[in-house]
């Protein structure tokens, strides 16, 4: 094979009690890429269609990425990279993971797979650290495991892949005001109380065992963040109303995806998860902001050719 399109799907991050550790990918939110095999050695962009990013290899994080690829293993020649962008960036959503995520897979996948996804996802952990300075796994690690995955340790890198219930929706509605990555970690408390420890920690086991066991109702008691949510949602206008319209509307559990502005919802069936959708609508319609919103089922697969 010499040339593979690719969907690159978009990520949550953080999902309520799992902030920094956990994350999951979506169906129906994506990039594309076409990557190609050449001669010449190194990596090079030719196309970036949607949005206006850099086409320089060192500046984007496909190209990071894909020479973190290309420093390993034996293969001889390079790679061309093409991008329909279609998440924008700092959107919340894992823009940057999707190109990263997806430019190491699809090279896999030429090469006839001769790295596993931990070692794809050290790879990937490259561009982010491009985008935010941080090698982070959160956004990355779904992207290419599919799924719910957790970041049990970094040192050394683990990553836990976790099932999906089958019926288990999310609904995103990205408000179109712009939050940077770095404002909204620079609020955040660097020290917590025990007492809040042991409630978001009881939280994460028990979303983690929901989804195991497809307890949806676990899911949705466990879906609450003690640690970032009450701080970072001053940052997101209409976050409380938006929250308690879509619990109303049946959603398990709301909160910020990622590092905002993007705010997700999961939901038992499409049905509640349009409903929630519908609420979501409403509520910043009546306050007039602006908005993106996706339904999506939960992306089990990860990067997958088209
Ligand atoms: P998100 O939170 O949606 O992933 P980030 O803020 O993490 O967005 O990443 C966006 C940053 O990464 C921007 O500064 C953007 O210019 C940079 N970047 C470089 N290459 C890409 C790419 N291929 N896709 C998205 N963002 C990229």
């Amino acid at each position: 094979m010499e040339e593979i399109k690719v969907f690159c799907p978009a990520t949550i991050a953080n999902v309520s009690c799992g902030f920094d550790v956990l994350g999951l990918a979506l169906d129906s939110i994506g990039d594309e890429m076409i990557v190609r095999k050449t001669d010449e050695k190194g990596i090079k962009i030719t196309k970036i269609l949607g949005q206006d990013l850099p086409l320089e290899t060192e500046k984007n994080v496909s190209g990071v990425a894909g020479l973190a690829f290309l420093e390993h293993g034996d293969y001889q020649g390079g790679f061309e990279i093409e991008i329909d962008k279609r998440i924008k960036p700092g959107s919340g959503i894992g823009s940057s993971a999707a190109s990263s995520a997806g430019a190491v897979c699809a090279m896999n996948e030429l090469l006839g797979r001769p790295f596993s996804n931990l070692e794809l996802t050290q790879f990937a952990m490259q561009g982010e650290k491009l985008a935010s300075s941080v090698a982070h796994a959160d956004n990355v690690a779904p992207a290419i495991y599919g799924g719910f995955t957790l970041v049990r340790s970094y040192e050394p890198l683990d990553i836990v892949s976790i099932p999906t219930p089958d019926e288990l929706f999310a609904t995103v509605i990205h408000p179109q005001i712009e939050i940077k990555t770095s404002d909204s970690r620079k609020i955040l408390k660097t020290k917590l109380t025990l007492e809040t420890g042991i409630r978001q920690w009881g939280n994460l086991g028990g979303l983690v065992a929901g989804l195991f066991q497809s307890d949806y109702d676990l899911i949705g008691r466990s879906l609450e963040d003690h640690v970032v949510e009450p701080i970072r949602s001053i940052l997101i206008p209409g976050f409380d109303a938006i929250k308690q319209n879509a619990m109303e509307a049946g959603a398990l559990g709301c909160g910020i995806s990622g590092s905002g502005p993007s705010i997700f919802a999961l939901s038992k069936g499409e049905t509640t998860a349009q409903k929630v959708a519908e609420s979501m609508r409403k509520t910043y319609g009546s306050i007039g902001i602006d908005f993106d919103i996706h339904v999506s089922k939960v992306n089990t697969q990860g990067v997958k050719p088209l």
